[in-house]
């Protein structure tokens, strides 16, 4: 699967890291923000925002290899918050557009997405409905030729600084199922209002907003694909986010791992480096043991994938792995650091806030345990 293309697109891309992202990465953790016109309009103009979106709309055309290339070296990102932006951007709010839109609506959201211009959201979760996604309130009622669109969004990564929104709405009534669609909503239109900017334990950087919709008026050509067919979008859409968040996750552990080595074989305690301790070089190993699994794992999810294969099951355990994993490395590491770990400007304990929402978005490590069950057979008939 790797080529030297991907080698070339890893190398590119961590220069653009060291030179464009990791040297602003504490004012912007700082100010709870980043500029991300600014600094998708620089990704845009370099190829990164469209490695698998089609050459017809500004991208390269590539298998989903390249995502997962891409992800893994965002993972070099000195925190969670940016890398997560650039997810949403270009592999959680944009796969259902790009494969399902008209193209005129590919030209109109697409084309200046992957160019950097349009900063993307995604809109699924809604205060009362984030695991149960079923269950969501907001409407799109035909009225002619328009949706008119009522309720709210919760938890919209780049939520305040978006041009528009992939919103996941009720378009009829009957099965739940069957009753979504995913619209393009420009965030400027009349009735769309940024609720509020939430405060989080982590991924400070990355701005996560409440978001209103009240009698939000756009035209039903702004409609992705079928009507009623947005669940089973959204579903399949969830395929690339949690392959994409499972290869994230790598590097920052192995990042993790690292310094915390370099820490202890220098930390001296009774006479002797911390790493001498049979119990801490065990752990360290037994963790990088992990790390390779969940490696191993991604890789072959993405191998099947790009050969056409469902990947619900491969993909769910891959995001699964890597919601724990980033509990239990930053957690072990950040006990080997002493008190230095407990502190604010760690890299671990970075780690250790940024990585704990791993197992809660994009479905929580329970969700993605019931997809698994649900492949293998054994999920009870009377559980929904
Ligand atoms: C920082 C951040 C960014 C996010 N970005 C986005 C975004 O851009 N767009 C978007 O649409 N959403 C986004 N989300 C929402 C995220 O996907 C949801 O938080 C997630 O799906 C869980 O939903 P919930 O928070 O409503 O938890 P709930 O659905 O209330 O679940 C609470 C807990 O119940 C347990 N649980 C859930 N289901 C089961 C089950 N079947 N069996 C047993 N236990 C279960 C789990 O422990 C779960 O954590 C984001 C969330 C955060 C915190």
């Amino acid at each position: 699967m790797w080529t030297h293309e991907h080698d070339e697109l890893r190398r590119s891309l961590s220069r653009f890291i060291d030179a464009e992202i990791n040297p602003h990465v504490e004012e912007w953790e700082a100010a709870e923000i980043f500029p991300a016109h600014e600094l998708f309009a620089k990704m845009g103009r370099l190829g990164y925002l469209g490695l698998t979106k089609p050459v017809e709309y500004g991208g390269s055309g590539l298998d989903y290899s390249y995502s997962v290339a891409m992800a893994e070296t965002l993972g070099r990102i000195d925190c969670g918050g940016v890398p997560m932006a650039i997810g949403v951007q270009t592999d959680m709010a944009t796969p259902a557009l790009a494969r399902f839109g008209s193209d005129e609506l590919r030209r109109e959201f697409l084309a200046p997405t992957v160019r950097g211009e349009f900063v993307a959201c995604l809109g699924v979760s809604e205060v009362g409905a984030g695991s149960d996604v079923a269950s969501i309130r907001t409407t799109a009622r035909k009225d002619g030729d328009d949706y008119v669109i009522n309720g709210g969004k919760m938890w919209t990564t780049n939520g305040t600084q978006a041009d528009w929104c992939c919103l996941l709405a009720n378009t009829g009534e009957g099965a739940v199922h069957k009753n979504k669609s995913l619209i393009c909503v420009p965030m400027k239109t009349r009735g769309v209002s940024v609720a509020k900017k939430i405060r989080k334990i982590g991924m400070f950087s990355s701005d996560t907003a409440q978001l209103h919709f009240d009698d939000v008026r756009v035209p039903q050509r702004y409609r992705i694909g079928e009507e009623g067919q947005g669940f089973i979008y959204q579903m399949q859409q969830f395929q690339e986010e949690r392959l994409w968040a499972a290869a994230n996750a790598i590097e920052g552990l192995l990042g993790c791992l690292d310094t915390t080595i370099e820490y202890v074989r220098e930390r001296r305690i009774f006479g002797q480096a911390v790493l001498e301790q049979q119990v801490v070089f065990h752990r360290l190993a037994e963790l990088k043991t992990e790390i390779e699994s969940l490696r191993a794992l991604t890789y072959r999810a993405t191998e099947l994938y790009i050969a056409g294969q469902d990947v619900t099951e491969l993909a769910s355990m891959s995001k699964l792995k890597a919601g724990r994993l980033l509990r239990e490395v930053p957690d072990a590491c950040l006990q080997y650091w002493g008190g230095m770990g407990y502190t604010w400007e760690n890299r671990v304990s970075r780690l250790y806030r940024d990585g704990r929402l791993a197992s809660i978005g994009g479905g929580a490590d329970e969700v993605m345990l019931g997809i698994i069950a649900k492949a293998m057979g054994i999920f009870p008939k009377q559980l929904r």
